[in-house]
């Protein structure tokens, strides 16, 4: 079975074409600057050459027919027919409270992911483009929706609920969702295997570093924490994102600087955190060339981007009552020996034996960078956020047919 995997976003989207068989991926790519004549698609089949191709794509439905006329071309596609696309599962980063696992999409499913449009503004209309447009080119092709929030929709209520007047959750359904469910989720799973523990004894603290990021607390398997809140800025500093703030900032600012709440949402989201503290970028990679060579401010940055991320992950060792092992992924998470190396030095409280030799080797592999020993093991385990949207799909459709 191949089932292609779609995650849209307003002016792009990715994809990645999977058998399931071998669990393979046969093809992947993506599609940017949707809307503008100078579109460009990058093809990527196994085991060819990579094809860059500039286009008019103006919009979603001709991106992915553009997409399926290459999985299928003589030369640089990898089926001989779109027909062996089985069925397609999209990342959808809103599922609100009404989606707790992954679905097949049908006609209630969009109305309730239409509905949750006001939750997720920038991200949901565009995964609905991508679902629209799977529809117009592959009519009667099943499709799958793998929601980010759906893993944490297992925390307990002292953990989701912020301590405001309840009328706000009620009617405004005001709380805290959390993100990268899926990478918190495969990366449990993998630390699970890697240890040789049942998921269901472990307690777990993953964190998910990348341009966005967060940490969960993983307790038997179940999200029981994390930091990301109702939207994507709240809890660890970002790359462009502040993370947590005292709120009563908000209004003092829009007050001394004459802002409206759109350009403090759009400064805290867009032009503060690394980028913000360093002056130089929101990408860690030169944060720490910049330190290297001195620089105080890429210094600074990286001192509070580590000091906020190691916060969180004791308080989560607080929420469990303990941890087992704490993992890192995303691609600071899986890259950045330093921050690795920081965080490791600063948690020894714990019980955490640093391995400096085996921080610096396996690149790309599920792997220990703890000592063998330590009383809580540290792991990186790169994430593969589409391969468990394929999964799920499959499991899906499976389980219809069945
Ligand atoms: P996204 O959240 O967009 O999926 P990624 O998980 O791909 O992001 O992470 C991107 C970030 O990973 C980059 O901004 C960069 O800061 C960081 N990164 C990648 N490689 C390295 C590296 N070798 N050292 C430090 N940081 C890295």
């Amino acid at each position: 079975m191949n089932i292609l995997v779609i995650n849209a976003g307003s002016s792009s989207l990715k994809y990645q074409l999977f058998n399931m068989k071998d669990e393979s991926v046969c093809a992947k790519g993506r599609v940017e600057r949707i809307g503008m004549e100078t579109a460009i698609l990058i093809h990527e089949p196994a085991g060819k050459a990579e094809v860059h191709e500039v286009s008019e794509i103006l919009e979603h439905t001709t991106a992915i027919r553009k997409v399926l006329e290459k999985l299928v071309h003589p030369v640089e596609g990898v089926l001989a027919s779109i027909k062996e696309i089985d069925a397609v599962g999209h990342r959808v980063v809103h599922g609100g409270e009404s989606f707790k696992s992954s679905v097949l999409v049908d006609a209630n499913v969009k109305q309730e992911i239409k509905r949750l449009f006001d939750l997720a503004p920038l991200h949901n209309p565009a995964h609905m483009l991508g679902i629209m447009a799977v529809d117009a080119n592959m009519p009667g092709v099943p499709q799958a929706v793998v929601f980010d929030t759906a893993f944490h929709q297992t925390m307990p209520a002292p953990a989701y609920l912020y301590p405001v007047p309840m009328a706000l959750y009620r009617k405004h359904k005001v709380r805290r969702y959390g993100f990268h469910g899926t990478s918190h989720k495969y990366v449990s799973e993998r630390a699970a295997t890697f240890l040789g523990r049942p998921l269901e004894e472990l307690k777990l603290v993953t964190c998910h570093i990348g341009n966005g990021a967060s940490c969960a607390a993983v307790q038997g398997g179940q999200s029981v924490d994390t930091s990301m809140g109702m939207t994507p800025l709240e809890g660890l500093m970002m790359g462009t994102r502040s993370g947590d703030l005292d709120p009563a900032i908000v209004p003092y600012v829009m007050g001394k600087e004459d802002l409206t709440l759109g350009e403090v949402s759009s400064m805290l989201n867009k032009h503060s955190g690394l980028q913000a503290i360093s002056g130089i970028s929101s990408d860690m990679r030169e944060i720490v060339e910049a330190l290297e060579s001195g620089d105080k401010n890429a210094q600074l940055a990286f001192n509070m981007y580590e000091y906020r991320l190691r916060k969180y992950i004791g308080a989560y060792a607080a929420a469990m009552n303990g941890v087992d092992a704490i993992v890192f992924t995303a691609g600071v998470g899986e890259n950045s020996e330093l921050l690795r190396k920081t965080i490791c030095e600063g948690l020894t409280f714990l019980g955490v034996e640093f391995d400096e030799a085996a921080n610096r080797t396996g690149r790309g592999l599920d792997r220990r960078i703890s000592k063998v020993g330590s009383r809580v093991e540290v792991l990186v385990i790169p994430t593969n956020e589409e391969w468990m949207i394929a999964r799920d799909t499959y499991a899906l459709v499976i389980g219809n047919r069945a």
